[in-house]
């Protein structure tokens, strides 16, 4: 496991386990690079369980209620509202739990090797 040495300047990210000032960890002891590569995780399944759900949505609007031309714009805005709700929730959701459950080897677990960070966007 990691060593932490308290009041000492150099601590370990408890994820990736690179070696980091301790003002550069935050209070779960990540390094930028894992909270940014847990964040964008958490952007990624966010924003595929709102478009899951949107269109599940969409196609139920569809196929049982049949909207006629004069509400569609109204089931479009509750679409997209639904899209946006879920995706932010579920952002959330994911990113507390890839923080939470994280364990050294489990699937859950970040890895950004140190000096190598993959930023998609
Ligand atoms: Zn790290």
């Amino acid at each position: 496991m990691e060593t932490l040495r308290p009041g000492g300047d150099d601590l370990r990210c408890t994820s990736c386990g690179g070696a980091q000032r301790a003002r550069d960890l935050d209070r779960m002891l990540w390094c930028d690079g894992c909270v940014a590569l847990a964040r964008a995780r958490a952007r990624r399944i966010g924003l595929l369980s709102g478009v899951v759900v949107a269109a599940g949505l969409a196609s139920w609007i569809y196929l049982v209620q049949r909207p006629s031309a004069m509400l569609i714009g109204g089931w479009i805005g509750a679409v997209l509202a639904t899209l946006w709700l879920v995706a932010r929730a579920a952002t959330e959701l994911s990113y507390g739990v890839l923080r939470a459950r994280w364990r050294s080897g489990s699937s859950w677990s970040i890895r950004a090797a140190p000096g190598r960070s993959r930023h998609s966007r």
